[in-house]
């Protein structure tokens, strides 16, 4: 199904150039995810923020905001936090898909779900921690140690050797 919750008619803007357009948008945005991090099923991402005519087309600078789970890296739990983006992208009316950083306006409107994902992906975080002093999972009996002390002391065992990296 396509989503049109992000397409912005730009004739008015394009017309009208130094008057620019207030947007605040809201849709869905599929399923993004990196390893250790996704937008949380059915989060609607809110948008907000303007287009411009610029001298090669329109340039959007603005804010995406998702909800978001992260999966800790260490103990492997699954928390829930807000992601907020800034961004500011060109839509070029000559664009030419290869040379990739900027986005095409489609005649009279722009589409903007495509430069909300990018930025929504980009600012996943890679490698997510429940907290900075996460215990993390016991590699000799696998219990999380935030929760449970089994009394391992698990010294000498190098830490890539862990359960957790042997399930990746
Ligand atoms: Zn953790
Ligand atoms: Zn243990």
């Amino acid at each position: 199904m396509s989503n049109r919750d992000f397409k912005v008619s730009v004739t008015k803007l394009l017309s009208h150039p130094g008057e620019p357009l207030e947007v605040e948008l809201a849709g869905l945005i599929g399923d993004q995810f990196v390893s250790s991090a996704w937008v949380e099923e059915g989060s609607t991402t809110h948008l907000s923020g303007s287009l411009e005519a610029v001298h090669s087309g329109v340039m959007f600078s603005g804010v995406a905001k998702v909800n978001i789970v992260t999966e800790c890296r260490r103990c492997l739990c699954h928390s829930k936090a807000d992601l907020v983006v800034e961004i500011r992208e060109l839509f070029e009316s000559d664009y030419k898909e290869d040379e990739g950083d900027t986005y095409p306006i489609h005649g009279e409107f722009v589409d903007l779900e495509e430069m909300v994902r990018d930025a929504v992906v980009l600012a996943l975080p890679p490698a997510p921690l429940c907290k900075e002093e996460c215990a993390g999972l016991c590699v000799t009996c696998g219990v999380d140690k935030n929760l449970v002390s089994c009394g391992h002391d698990n010294q000498g065992r190098d830490p890539r050797f862990s359960i957790l990296d042997q399930l990746r």
